[in-house]
C-alpha cells in the first residue's frame, strides 16, 4: 500500500478557514473546548476572549506567511524601524477591523450569546511604550502593512510595560503592568531565531594570516535574544507584518567552577541578571535617565535586530555585501537604537573582515535617524566609562568615527578648535561622554524632525553646525496617526455617518474627508454629526462616573487635556484657568455661561516632582470645584486615571474642546492633537508643533489660537517678570490668591508652594504666565463659540474634514518616497 506523504509545511493544502459567522461560531467554540480545555459555558470572560482572540489569529496566519514569503523570494529592498518603545495598545478590535470581519465578529458572538464589546475589554493594553513617541511607532507599522511596504518593527518584549496609575489622596501611585499575566494570544516564539548579544569582556587586536591587524571582543558575558513575532495586518489587503520584539534569556553556559562545587541552585539563579535586561520598560518620557540597564537594553536592541537582518542577508547573498545599502534601511526611532551605527560598522569590520572605508559607506548609507525633542534635558549622553566597561569594541569604533569626523571637520574649517569641541560626539569635562545625537547625525543619510516648526528649529539651533555641514541629509516629516484605529475602529457613530455619506475610500485615503466640507453647510447632516458626538459623550460620561464618581452632563462642553504630564505641556495653564471659572463662579460673574465638563488624564514619570504635584494639585481642585453647590453643573473637573492607549479609544471621540496647550517651540509634533481633530474637537493651541499645520489645514477661524510664538518666546526670557504680569491682571490675582491662601490644600497648608513658586519665578523655562491672559480670553471665544451650536458643529464637521493631511499612510508614503524608496509588495499569491 502506497500512501501519498504531504509535506507538513505546505499550508495550501490545508483547508482554509472561512469567514462566514457560522464559521467563527465554529473556530470559538472549537478553540474553547480543544485548544483551552473548557467543556462547559462558565462566568469567567477570560476563555471566551481566548478562544475568540485565536479564531481571528486563525485568519490572519496565511496571510502572515504568504506576506513573509513574497518579501524573501523578491529579494526587494527592506526597511527595519528601530524603537524601544511600541506603544500598541489592545490588538483584537484592530485585527477585526483590518481582516474586515466586523459584521461577521458581532453576529457570531451574538449567537454565543456573548458581546463584542465585552470581549474586547478583557485585552489587556501592551503598554510598551511612554507617549506619543513610543505610539507613533504603533501607528507606522500599521500604514506599513496597509500601504504593503517590506517594513518590519524591532523592539524589545518588556515583561512589564508601562506602570498603571491609582490615584490615592488625589497622588500618583504606580503599580506594575504586568501585561503578560494572562498569556498573548498575539505573539509567536521563535525560538530558531535567537541571537546572542555580547557585554563587557575587552578587546584584542591581531594579525590575520595576509597580515592584516583586526580587532575582536572576547571574555564577554553573553546574553540571548530571543525573538517573538506579533502579526501586523494591512486593512482589508491580505498583507501582514511583522512586529518583532526581544526577550533577553540566559545562556546555557554555566559557571563550571559552582557548578562542580555542588552550587546548582546558585549557578542558574545567577543568569538571572541577563534575563533583567527586557524586564522594564523605563517610565521617562522625554528626559534621559542615564542607567546602565538602559544602556544595556538600547544595545540589546540593537545588536539583535542588525544580527537579525544580516542573517537573513547572508542567507541570500553570502558574504557580499556590495549591494547591502541598496537594499537595507534602519530607521531610528530616536536616538535610543543609535548604538546601531557602531554595532553594524563591528560585525561588518570584526566578522565579515571589511575595511573601514568599505563598512563605513554601507552604514552610513543604510542607516537614517528621526529626532524627537529639542528639550536638552532630553538628549541622550553615556559615560565612556560605562560604555567602555560594558561596549569596550563598541566604544573604540566610536572613537574612531570620531577621529575621522572631525578631521572632515578640520578640514572645512581649519584651525577653529572649538567647532571641533562643540560637534565632537565626545564630550570633554570631568565625565567624558558620548553624545548619541551626535554620532546618529554622523552616522545617517538622512536626519529628519517630526513637524515642519520642529524640522525649521533643529537646524536653526541644535544641529545647525551639522546642516551647515550637510544640509542634503536634513528633511521633515509631519507625524500622523492612524485613522483605522484613531476613527474606524473608536468612533463607530461618526465612521459609520462618514461612509454613509460620501463612501467608505476615506479608511484608506484619509484626505478624502474633504468631501465632507460641503456638508457643514447642511442642517440636516449636523443634527446626525452631534448625534454621533453626544453618543460618544454619553459613554465617556459614563466611565467616568463609574471611574471617579462625578457625573458629566453630557450637554456640556467636553474640555478634554490627556497626554504624560510634563512642565513644558502646561497641565498648569489649564488648571489656572479652571480656577478662573471656578473664581468667576464665586463671584456671581455667570451670566451667559457656558457649561464645561474638564477631563485632565496622563501619567507622570516616578521621579519627577513637579508632575506629580500638577496631578495633586488637579486633583483638589477638582475636590473642591465638584463638591461646591454653588458650582454645579457650571463646571466639573476630573483627573482621569491611568490614561493609556485603550483609554484614548474612548476619549478622543467624545471630545468638543483638544487642549494642545505646550511653551511654543517645545513640543516637537504632538499627535494627540490629531486624534482630536480627526475626531471632529476643535484644538485650543499655541502656534507649537503640528498645531501650526493643523491650523493651516483647517484655516484659522475654525482653531483657537492664543499665545506666544517661539520666536516671541526666546525673546521674552532676558526681561520676564511673572509678578508684574499676575500684579497688573485682576483675574490672574484672583486665582493666585486662591491658590496662596490654601483654597486648595486647607489640610495640607504649602502644599503647592513649589507650584506657586514656579509660576511666580522670572526663570520660569515654560513661561505659564506670559501666556495666561491670551489663554483666558481665547477660551472665552471657545465658550461663546460653543453657545452657538450650529456655529460649532460646522467648524466640528470642517475640523474632521480637513485631517486628512495627519493620517501616517501620508506619513509613510513621505518617508518611503524621500528616505526608504521601497517598492509596495503584495502577498505571496496563493
Ligand atoms: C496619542 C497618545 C499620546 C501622545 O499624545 P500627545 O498629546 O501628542 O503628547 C500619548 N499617550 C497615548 C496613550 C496616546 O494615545
Amino acid at each position: 500500500m502506497t500512501e501519498e506523504i504531504k509535506p507538513i509545511r505546505d499550508i495550501r493544502d490545508v483547508p482554509p478557514v472561512g469567514k462566514t459567522s457560522d464559521d467563527l461560531v465554529n473556530g470559538i467554540q472549537r478553540h474553547y473546548l480543544r485548544t483551552f480545555g473548557q467543556h462547559k459555558p462558565n462566568n469567567s470572560i477570560h476563555y471566551k476572549y481566548k478562544a475568540f482572540a485565536t479564531t481571528i489569529r486563525d485568519r490572519l496566519m496565511e496571510c502572515w506567511i504568504n506576506t513573509k514569503e513574497a518579501h524573501e523570494e523578491l529579494d526587494k529592498k527592506r526597511a527595519y524601524y528601530l524603537s524601544l518603545e511600541f506603544l500598541m495598545g489592545r490588538t483584537l478590535g484592530n485585527a477585526v477591523l483590518n481582516l474586515g470581519l466586523d459584521e461577521q465578529a458581532t453576529e457570531a458572538l451574538h449567537k454565543l450569546g456573548l458581546d463584542l464589546e465585552e470581549i474586547i475589554e478583557e485585552e489587556s493594553d501592551a503598554g510598551l511604550g511612554n507617549g506619543g513617541l513610543g505610539r507613533l511607532a504603533a501607528c507606522f507599522v500599521d500604514s506599513c502593512a496597509t500601504l504593503q511596504l517590506p517594513v518590519v518593527g524591532y523592539g524589545i518584549r518588556y515583561e512589564y510595560g508601562m506602570f498603571r496609575q491609582q490615584i490615592v489622596d488625589g497622588n500618583q501611585v504606580e503599580e506594575p503592568d504586568h501585561w503578560l499575566r494572562n498569556g498573548n494570544i498575539w505573539e509567536i516564539e521563535r525560538p530558531e531565531h535567537t541571537q546572542a548579544v555580547q557585554f563587557g569582556g575587552h578587546t584584542e587586536s591581531f594579525l590575520d594570516k595576509n597580515g592584516v591587524r583586526h580587532s575582536r571582543w572576547v571574555d564577554t558575558q553573553d546574553v540571548l535574544a530571543v525573538p517573538f513575532d506579533t502579526p501586523i495586518p494591512g486593512y482589508k489587503n491580505g498583507t501582514v507584518n511583522t512586529l518583532r520584539l526581544w526577550k533577553s534569556a540566559a545562556t546555557d553556559e554555566f559557571n563550571l567552577g559552582e557548578f562542580n562545587a555542588g552550587s546548582y541552585p546558585e549557578s542558574v539563579a545567577a543568569k538571572n541578571e541577563a534575563e533583567h535586561i527586557s524586564m522594564v520598560l523605563y517610565p521617562n518620557d522625554a528626559s534621559e535617565n542615564g542607567k546602565e540597564l538602559r544602556l544595556r537594553q538600547q544595545y540589546f536592541l540593537a545588536s539583535a535586530s542588525i544580527k537579525d537582518v544580516l542573517r537573513q542577508w547572508t542567507e541570500v547573498h553570502g558574504s557580499d555585501f556590495s549591494a547591502f545599502a541598496e537594499q537595507n534601511c534602519f530607521q531610528l526611532n530616536d536616538t535610543h537604537p543609535t548604538v546601531s551605527v557602531a554595532e553594524l560598522m563591528r560585525i561588518l569590520m570584526d566578522d565579515y573582515r571589511l575595511q573601514w572605508d568599505e563598512a563605513w559607506n554601507i552604514t552610513k548609507n543604510t542607516m537614517a535617524y528621526t529626532n524627537h525633542t529639542l528639550l536638552p534635558e532630553a538628549l541622550e549622553r553615556w559615560p565612556v566609562y560605562l560604555f567602555d566597561r560594558l561596549l569596550p569594541r563598541l566604544l573604540e569604533i566610536i572613537f574612531e568615527i570620531n577621529a575621522r569626523f572631525l578631521s572632515e571637520v578640520a578640514n572645512r574649517w581649519p584651525g577653529d578648535l572649538e567647532r571641533m569641541k562643540r560637534m565632537s560626539i565626545i564630550e570633554e569635562g570631568p565625565v567624558k561622554q558620548v553624545r548619541m545625537a551626535y554620532l546618529a547625525l554622523v552616522g545617517s543619510f538622512s536626519v529628519n524632525g517630526v513637524a515642519q516648526l520642529h524640522s525649521d528649529l533643529l537646524v536653526k539651533g541644535l544641529f545647525s553646525e551639522f546642516y551647515a555641514m550637510w544640509p542634503e541629509k536634513f528633511n521633515n516629516k509631519t507625524n500622523g496617526v492612524t485613522q483605522r484605529r484613531w476613527m474606524a475602529w473608536c468612533n463607530k457613530p461618526m465612521s459609520k455617518l462618514i461612509s454613509d455619506t460620501i463612501g467608505e475610500s476615506w479608511v484608506t485615503n484619509l484626505s478624502e474627508l474633504r468631501k465632507l466640507a460641503p456638508y457643514a453647510d447642511d442642517a440636516g447632516f449636523r443634527e446626525q454629526w452631534a448625534a454621533c458626538k453626544r453618543e460618544n459623550k454619553e459613554r465617556l460620561a459614563d466611565v467616568v462616573e463609574a471611574e471617579c464618581g462625578v457625573r458629566f452632563n453630557p450637554d456640556a462642553m467636553f474640555d478634554i487635556q490627556v497626554k504624560r504630564i510634563h512642565e513644558y505641556k502646561r497641565q498648569l495653564l489649564n488648571i489656572l484657568h479652571v480656577i478662573h471659572l471656578y473664581d468667576r463662579i464665586k463671584r456671581g460673574d455667570t451670566e451667559n455661561w457656558t457649561p464645561r465638563n474638564v477631563l485632565i488624564g496622563g501619567k507622570a514619570a516616578p521621579g519627577y516632582y513637579m508632575a506629580k504635584q500638577i496631578i495633586k494639585l488637579t486633583n483638589n481642585v477638582a475636590e473642591v470645584v465638584n463638591n461646591d453647590p454653588d458650582v454645579g453643573d457650571k463646571l466639573k473637573v476630573i483627573f482621569f486615571p491611568n490614561y493609556r492607549v485603550s483609554a484614548m479609544e474612548l476619549i478622543a471621540p467624545a471630545a468638543d474642546l483638544s487642549e494642545q496647550i505646550s511653551t511654543a517651540g517645545k513640543e516637537a509634533s504632538g499627535t494627540g492633537n490629531m486624534k482630536f481633530m480627526m475626531n471632529g474637537a476643535l484644538t485650543i493651541g499655541t502656534l507649537d508643533g503640528a498645531n501650526i499645520e493643523i491650523r493651516e489645514e483647517v484655516g484659522d477661524e475654525n482653531f483657537f489660537l492664543f499665545g506666544l510664538t517661539a520666536e516671541e518666546v526666546e525673546a521674552v526670557r532676558g526681561s520676564y517678570d511673572p509678578n508684574a504680569i499676575i500684579k497688573a491682571d485682576s483675574d490672574f490675582s484672583h486665582v493666585m490668591e486662591l491658590l496662596e491662601c490654601g483654597h486648595f490644600s486647607q489640610f495640607e497648608p504649602g502644599l503647592f508652594a513649589s507650584i506657586i513658586g514656579a509660576i511666580r519665578s522670572p526663570n520660569d523655562p515654560w513661561l505659564v504666565a506670559a501666556d495666561f491672559r491670551s489663554y483666558v480670553d481665547a477660551q472665552q471665544q471657545v465658550a461663546d463659540a460653543f453657545k452657538d451650536q450650529q456655529r460649532w458643529q460646522k467648524m466640528s464637521i470642517l475640523n474632521t474634514a480637513y485631517s486628512g493631511k495627519f493620517s501616517t499612510d501620508r506619513t509613510m508614503e513621505d518617508y518611503n518616497r524621500d528616505i526608504w524608496k521601497l517598492t509596495p509588495v503584495p502577498p505571496k499569491c496563493v
